[in-house]
């Protein structure tokens, strides 16, 4: 066996209970074992390593518009005007700068993966879309970014849109999303975005059901046109928020027709917060998807960051730790199994679900992350720092362990 380009040493995998040696060469896991040999070694020090954080669901395009927009208002359609009202204006350098920012925050907290929306529209038109295709070639040895095209503003009142979303999949964008709450005619809108998945054979990523409204959700049709189109396993509903105002047993209904047509759920902890609930003067309701009891029923589900400083979510720094210890947080979390599988979502899960491999074993890409924290469960507790992480063998960051100074001599 060649000499390993390096050992990462005393490191604490899935499926090991005591921490291993994981050696790499040319690119790949050569070995995985208690001790093995090598001369460059980097010390794990019983950090937990993965094969990175997965964002399933980020808007890079409209990320850090806050100056460009009135943030004294709050709620979903607030957001969406000033949103749209600022995108009219983005440039093709703009939002590739704004994008690149939370790139790099996103590969300095350890994702290795996400999946971008990328609005196309009469206002923006292929701006965004060219800006990230860039950035998805140009980023490729750190991130591997995916770039759904993206219908916020509706279709059926803007047929353009139809037009723009055929010439961004053929420039090279890999799925297409539909946001039927935006639309007139919500089950119109689904059929186009599944007539686009399957001319160009590619998943379907949907904002959906953003209300806390019980009645009247499009869920339904979403699952009835997957299971008619054949699609289960490559569609994804984001948001879905109506859950978390439904009954338990309506909940329960729901979750069994979704796991049964192979639909994925992806809650946004800080954009659902911020959004829903705005109506209550007390007492004001979390209006986040019930991932716990849809994971329970084998619905595939994710923790995502969705935005990042605009008017959807004034908030972030794209860390899925932290995602995934305020999704604990608001959902009640509190044992070990439980907070290892939110974990799950913003890592595994969440690559399962936009279809990457998700895999650390000999033969495997040498991408890995390693956190500052003995295990999943811990991670999320603390949102423990990504102290390094490496892409097909190369270092991708290195975020050092503070160093506090002693007391005066
Ligand atoms: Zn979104």
């Amino acid at each position: 066996m060649p000499a390993p380009d390096f050992v990462l040493s005393g490191a604490r995998i899935a499926g090991q209970d005591a921490p291993v040696d994981i050696s790499v060469a040319a690119g790949r896991i050569a070995a995985i074992a208690p001790s093995l040999p090598g001369d460059l070694r980097v010390a794990a020090q019983g950090g937990w390593v993965f094969p990175g954080y997965v964002d399933a669901h980020i808007h890079l395009d409209k990320a850090h518009i806050l100056e460009r927009c009135d943030m004294t208002q709050g709620g979903l359609a607030h957001a969406v005007t000033e949103t749209a009202r600022a995108k009219a204006s983005f440039t093709a350098d703009d939002v590739y700068a704004r994008a690149s920012l939370v790139v790099d925050a996103a590969v300095s907290h350890g994702t290795t993966a996400l999946r971008s929306f990328v609005e196309v529209d009469p206002r923006v038109g292929l701006r965004g879309l060219e800006s990230l295709l860039a950035l998805r070639d140009e980023r490729a040895h750190q991130i591997t970014i995916q770039i759904c095209a993206f219908a916020q503003e509706g279709i059926t009142n803007e047929p353009e849109t139809l037009t723009l979303l055929i010439h961004a999949m053929q420039r090279g964008a890999d799925l297409v999303g539909g946001c039927p709450y935006r639309d007139p005619d919500p089950l119109a809108h689904i059929d186009h975005i599944f007539d686009l998945a399957q001319r160009f054979d590619c998943d379907a990523d949907f904002h959906i059901d953003f209300d806390l409204d019980p009645q009247n959700a499009d869920l339904p049709a979403l699952i009835a046109a997957t299971q008619a189109r054949g699609w289960g396993g490559r569609v994804v509903a984001g948001h879905a928020t109506k859950l978390s105002a439904m009954a338990p047993v309506d909940v329960a209904a729901m979750a069994r027709r979704l796991r049964d047509a192979g639909i994925g759920v992806v809650a946004l902890p800080a954009t659902d917060l911020f959004l829903m609930g705005r109506d209550a003067d007390r007492l004001q309701p979390r209006g986040v998807a019930p991932l716990a009891t849809l994971a329970r029923a084998g619905v595939r589900c994710g923790v995502a960051s969705n935005n990042i400083m605009n008017p959807f979510t004034p908030y972030g720094d794209a860390n899925l730790a932290r995602m995934a210890n305020l999704f604990a947080n608001v959902a009640h979390l509190s044992t070990d199994d439980d907070l290892t599988a939110s974990f799950a979502m913003v890592a595994g899960d969440a690559a399962a679900l936009i279809g990457l491999r998700h895999s650390l074993a000999p033969g495997d890409p040498a991408t890995m992350v390693l956190l500052d924290a003995p295990s999943p469960a811990m991670a999320v507790r603390a949102i423990a720092p990504a102290r390094a992480g490496w892409v097909n063998g190369r270092p991708t960051f290195e975020r050092p362990a503070p160093r506090l100074h002693g007391a005066p001599a």
